[in-house]
């Protein structure tokens, strides 16, 4: 993968496979034209590439010649065609063979067949290395195609991104995946487990719960769960930097992700300012925290409930129930500012039937 600007592109075309579109372009054009000087008109900027392989390829006679047209702004084609440089030569009764690098929606070439129709030309002919079928109008027949390519923004061999990737000897496809990373914030027992379970099916998101993961190590007896056990037992937070250390593993276990469900992480400040960096640093960032509300009255029946099938002891004390929820007003609830200053907070009603809920969720999300 490499970045251009802000974007993201994975390879898709290697070096091999485009010097062996070019040569069997030439071929095709050689087979037609070795016996005469065909005049090649070479399509600037995107084709300089192209062109200099091609004749490397051509060794038959023939003359070379440039246009520079214009038509891409960024990613997308404005559908403005500038002629930049008109072709001099005389080129009246000569077979006229155009040079393109791409021909996707057939602007340029409109405007190409526009700038030859009034010079008298033997034949005009068109040889273009990348074609995408998909979205070409068919307007004029493409004579000589190196690679029918989906419709997906490309760079490299001469092709850019606002002048960037010109010099790549491979052609890299714009990565359009894109990722959503969402922190589910609340109380215990608000239910961010049960409709993080929904939603990375949903959106094909991977969930990571840090709590899970200290009762996966408590349970296995691991170092790291000796360690939490005391704090988890007594309801107190397990110290950030272990956490934090927990979390990045957890993240970096999963490099294919689409996305990720936060859910129980960030609980501190700290917690949440670590999260930040360490996801710029790998080009990510979260999208959204959000925050399901219910009261403590009925927080506490359902943890009261829920203890009694899992087993997990900080769920069936009440004064251990009472704890997390100090824990959580003096450390955990200033996140709702952190989140809010920088425009990501979004809250939810947590009370109700749980498909409601994920509908509710569902809204947040399908907005951003
Ligand atoms: P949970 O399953 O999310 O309610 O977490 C259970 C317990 O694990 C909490 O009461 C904490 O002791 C510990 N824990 C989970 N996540 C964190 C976190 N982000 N920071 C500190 N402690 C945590």
């Amino acid at each position: 993968m490499i970045k251009l600007h802000d974007k993201h592109f994975k390879p898709f075309l290697s070096e091999a496979q485009i010097k062996a579109a070019v040569k069997k372009v030439a071929d095709q054009v050689a087979a037609d034209y070795k016996d005469e000087t065909p005049i090649f008109v070479g399509v600037l900027n995107g084709a300089f590439m192209f062109i200099s392989d091609f004749l490397k390829e051509y060794q038959y006679p023939c003359e070379v010649s440039f246009v520079k047209l214009s038509s891409y702004q960024g990613l997308t084609s404005t559908g403005i065609v500038e002629t930049l440089l008109d072709v001099s030569e005389n080129i009246e009764g000569c077979s006229v063979i155009i040079l393109e690098d791409i021909i996707d929606t057939g602007r340029t070439l409109k405007k190409l067949v526009h700038l030859f129709s009034k010079a008298n030309v033997k034949e005009f002919r068109v040889a273009s290395l990348f074609y995408k079928s998909e979205v070409y109008n068919g307007e004029y027949t493409i004579d000589y195609v190196g690679i029918d390519i989906p419709d997906k923004f490309i760079v490299g061999y001469g092709l850019d991104y606002n002048e960037l990737g010109r010099n790549l000897r491979e052609v890299y496809q714009l990565n359009q995946k894109h990722m959503i990373n969402l922190v589910l914030f609340g109380k215990p027992g608000a239910g961010k487990g049960t409709q993080a379970e929904f939603l990375k099916d949903k959106y094909n998101l991977k969930h990571i719960s840090t709590g899970d993961l200290f009762r996966f190590n408590m349970k296995n007896d691991t170092e790291l769960g000796k360690l939490a056990k005391s704090y988890i037992d007594r309801g107190d937070l397990v110290p950030d930097e272990v956490t934090i250390k927990m979390l990045q593993d957890a993240v970096e276990k999963n490099p294919e992700a689409s996305g990720f469900i936060f859910d129980g992480f960030p609980r501190t400040v700290a917690q949440a300012e670590a999260l930040d960096k360490f996801l710029a640093t790998k080009d990510m960032k979260i999208d959204a925290t959000i925050a399901l509300e219910a009261n403590d009255e009925v927080l506490i029946q359902r943890l009261l409930e829920r203890g009694k099938v899992s087993g997990r002891s900080d769920d069936q004390d009440e004064s251990k129930i009472r704890n997390r929820f100090d824990e959580y007003n003096e450390k955990t609830a200033p996140l709702k500012d952190f989140y809010e200053n920088q425009g990501k907070f979004h809250s939810v009603n947590g009370i109700g039937a749980i498909d409601e809920i994920t509908h509710r969720l569902g809204k947040v999300i399908e907005e951003l």
